[in-house]
């Protein structure tokens, strides 16, 4: 399959070309131009053509276009949710609930871009304000540059996209280089669903290059980024004046009390642990358990992990599939071999066989050990006894990362202790941090990000507030 880029309403072709693979496979499953820096430049012009013109939309019209493409995404559900299977390595029962949240997204989007408002403001609370009535607007910032990563190919590009445009605004769009296909599809979708050609641009090619140019151009009003930590904050230094989203990493924690459902937490933790290979950014990694129950939870969690049927993603019984590189399947078996040789015990799992890790269940490890210290971004867990749930919180919290965690209790003093007391954007209780809904808000303290998604949140971050001051006597 040869696919192009979208560049000022054209399909658009380039000298060099990037291949994707099936990650289970290895078979190249399509080629893609990369685009140059004068690619770059005639993708932000042209959105910026297409800001005006967005900025004027009736609202009604982009609600209209953005609930077509809901339609149209779900009468192409089959085909997106094998693309994302082979693209990205995430086993097809997981695909499809990625597809279905794509489509929630959009809807979702649709209803917000009605919900756009300010609100008025008593001037003549203040002496100098006398005779003037106020209120303020939200508008559109322009052009956003998005820039996403290879674990969510679809939904995380819709996080984006769909706000965006809900707001106002035109975009020039980097997705992964490993994942690109899913996006070309959902570009082919918007411009069916009737959005205006410019509107929506599609460059391909490595961040250091393509991502480079669009995070210092000062054409750009916006710049929202979901990933690693490092690359989000190069971008903060390079992107000069602009408003910038950051959504990264995180060492998900999750706390098992004496009075959890042991059953249903270690279940639901296991999943939480490995699906998509455990490359999701609340993906649980830190396992806290209130040393009274650690051995009966550790036995449950162990039978969970074993349960993971390991496999090519098109296989519908299949759980976990490979990572997304080789070279990150042999990082994640280093790591694990490195924590071994410091004192802890593999219970399960361990194993590589080409770009697959199987699950693997840690314990004896200590919170300076790369496994726990470090975002895994794999299959791995460690499961940590506490002598106190007050340890167990205080664990939580030793981490620079503070995206989502999660606490299984069913006293609600203990439920309350731990909002209070945990560092964290996303408090899930008596569930993992896997869990999200894609209106809420959604995003990390500390070094897990800037900024929430979800979408009235993130049309909050794409619009400028207007202040409107009116002299009653003129
Ligand atoms: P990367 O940071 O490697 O890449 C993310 C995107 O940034 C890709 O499109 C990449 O392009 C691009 N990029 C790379 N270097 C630059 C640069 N110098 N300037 C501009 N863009 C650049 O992350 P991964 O794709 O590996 O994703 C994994 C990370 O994402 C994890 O840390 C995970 O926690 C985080 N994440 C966070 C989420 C959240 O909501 N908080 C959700 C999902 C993931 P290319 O592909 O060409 O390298």
């Amino acid at each position: 399959m040869k696919l192009k880029m979208l560049i000022a309403g054209q399909w658009t072709d380039t000298d060099s070309t990037l291949e994707v693979k099936n990650k289970y496979s290895g078979d190249v499953i399509a080629t893609l131009p990369v685009a140059g820096q004068k690619d770059v430049d005639a993708a932000i012009a042209a959105a910026g053509e297409a800001a005006l013109e967005m900025a004027e939309m009736p609202t009604y019209r982009r609600a209209d276009v953005l609930q077509k493409t809901a339609v149209l995404l779900q009468e192409r559900y089959d085909d997106l949710s094998r693309t994302i299977a082979a693209e990205a390595g995430k086993a097809l029962k997981f695909a499809r609930a990625e597809v279905t949240r794509a489509i929630n997204t959009f809807t979702l989007a649709g209803e917000e871009a009605k919900r756009i408002h300010g609100e008025t403001i008593p001037l003549d609370a203040v002496q100098a304000g006398e005779g003037y009535f106020g209120f303020y607007l939200r508008r559109p910032v322009g052009v956003v540059g998005a820039i996403t990563p290879f674990n969510f190919p679809l939904n995380l590009v819709a996080h984006k996209v769909a706000p965006a445009l809900a707001a106002g605004n035109s975009l020039v769009l980097k997705p992964a280089s490993t994942t690109p296909i899913t996006a070309v599809k959902l570009c082919e979708i918007l411009l069916e669903a009737g959005l205006p050609a410019h509107a929506i641009n599609l460059v391909v090619g490595p961040g250091r290059t393509v991502g480079e140019c669009l995070v210092s151009d000062p054409r750009l009003a916006k710049i929202t980024f979901t990933g690693s930590p490092v690359v989000g904050e190069h971008i903060l230094r390079s992107a000069g004046i602009k408003k910038v989203t950051l959504e990264l990493g995180n060492t998900s924690p999750v706390i098992i009390t004496s009075d959890a459902d042991l059953q249903v937490a270690a279940k639901r933790g296991a999943l939480s642990a490995y699906y998509n290979s455990g490359q999701v950014c609340i993906s649980v990694q830190r396992i806290y358990v209130e040393s009274a129950v650690y051995e009966p939870f550790l036995e449950q969690f162990i039978q969970a992990t074993e349960a993971m049927v390991v496999g090519d993603p098109l296989d519908e019984d299949v759980d976990v599939g490979p990572m997304i590189e080789l070279k990150e399947a042999e990082r994640i078996e280093a790591w694990v071999k490195e924590a071994t040789t410091e004192g802890a015990m593999i219970e399960t799992g361990g194993h590589r066989q080409g770009a697959v890790f199987h699950p693997t269940v840690l314990t004896h490890v200590s919170p300076e050990m790369r496994v726990v210290a470090e975002e895994a971004f794999a299959p791995v867990a460690s499961v940590i006894p506490c002598p106190s749930f007050a340890d167990a919180l205080e664990q939580a919290n030793r981490s620079p990362y503070g995206l989502q965690v999660g606490v299984y209790t069913r006293d609600l003093q203990r439920a309350l202790w731990a909002i209070q007391k945990l560092d964290f954007g996303g408090v899930i209780i008596n569930d993992t941090p896997v869990f999200r809904a894609d209106h809420m808000p959604y995003g990390g303290n500390k070094r897990s990000g800037l900024g929430r998604e979800g979408l009235k949140f993130a049309i909050e971050e794409m619009t400028n507030i207007q202040m409107v001051a009116i002299r009653r006597d003129s």
